[in-house]
């Protein structure tokens, strides 16, 4: 415990109490619950976690910290910590390996990677009930932004394509240790049930996403001309001459259902 943080693995440590109860009393796990932790550290929300589901599979990167971290959860339920890098993580095969229909997942996310979990998880949002996240606040407010906002961007169109996504509350950098240099925020997410998601090939969607906003000052018509010309713009109903900040999340997955040309 009180291990020295480490930079290169994004460790901030949460330390404030009462932040901790709000983000274990808004997962509220319950004991039939699976739950999986990302990035457990020193098991400031891995230990109240486990004591209200008992049980918890935590993916921890920094193998320094597991002893300690296995220990001291003995007495409080069943930790099993799997020493990986998240984003090898299969959550798919994780969830059929636990028996679980579809798992919990939280995690004060280390912040250099957090948009590679993000990605990560949709592509598995199909075996994940919810998610709450730690990230910087300012990426929290870029996944929940709308269309015509400075911040909406290929993380929101991504995200809310996959998820319904609920911003929480906002933690200072103080109840950190140590503080990052910026606000953080919780956010909770909830994978779309599968009648509500969209059936465009994901690959698709997200070449043309990416595209789109790699040039958001571009008109479509010229932001997407190596995938598409302008009259499959207006095959799906968009104003080639519009800018990716003006479509909603669903006007990408038209596009992306434009046949393309043999
Ligand atoms: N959950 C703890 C807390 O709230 O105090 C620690 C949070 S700290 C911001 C991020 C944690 O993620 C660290 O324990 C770090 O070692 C771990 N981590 C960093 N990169 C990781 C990766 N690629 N895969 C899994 N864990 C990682």
């Amino acid at each position: 415990m009180n291990a020295r943080p480490k930079k290169s693995f994004g460790q901030h440590f949460l330390h404030e109490k009462r932040y901790i109860e709000r983000i274990v009393s808004s997962i509220s796990p319950k004991p039939e619950d699976v739950v999986v932790e990302i990035g457990p550290g020193e098991g400031a929300l891995t230990l109240p976690l486990l004591a209200a589901a008992g049980k918890l599979t935590a993916i921890e990167l920094d193998t320094d910290l597991i002893p300690d971290l296995q220990a001291r959860a003995a007495a409080v339920g069943e930790l099993r910590i799997v020493h990986s890098d998240v984003l090898k993580v299969d959550f798919t095969a994780l969830a059929r390996e636990l028996g679980a229909e579809r798992l919990r997942i939280a995690g004060n996310l280390p912040y250099y990677i957090s948009s590679p979990i993000l990605f990560h998880c949709v592509d598995h949002a199909a075996a994940i009930r919810d998610m709450h996240f730690m990230l910087q606040k300012e990426v929290v407010d870029r996944m929940a932004a709308e269309p015509g906002s400075k911040v909406y961007g290929r993380l929101s169109v991504m995200l809310q394509l996959a998820c319904r996504v609920e911003p929480l509350f906002t933690v200072p950098p103080g109840a950190f240790r140590p503080p990052p240099k910026v606000d953080s925020a919780v956010v909770r997410l909830l994978p779309l049930p599968a009648e509500q998601r969209h059936d465009a090939d994901p690959e698709r969607v997200h070449a043309i996403v990416k595209a789109a906003f790699a040039q958001r000052r571009k008109t479509l018509g010229n932001a997407l001309r190596q995938l598409m010309d302008a009259a499959a713009i207006e095959a799906a109903g968009i104003d080639p001459k519009a800018r990716a900040e003006t479509l909603a999340p669903l006007d990408f997955v038209r596009l992306a259902k434009v046949p393309t040309q043999a």
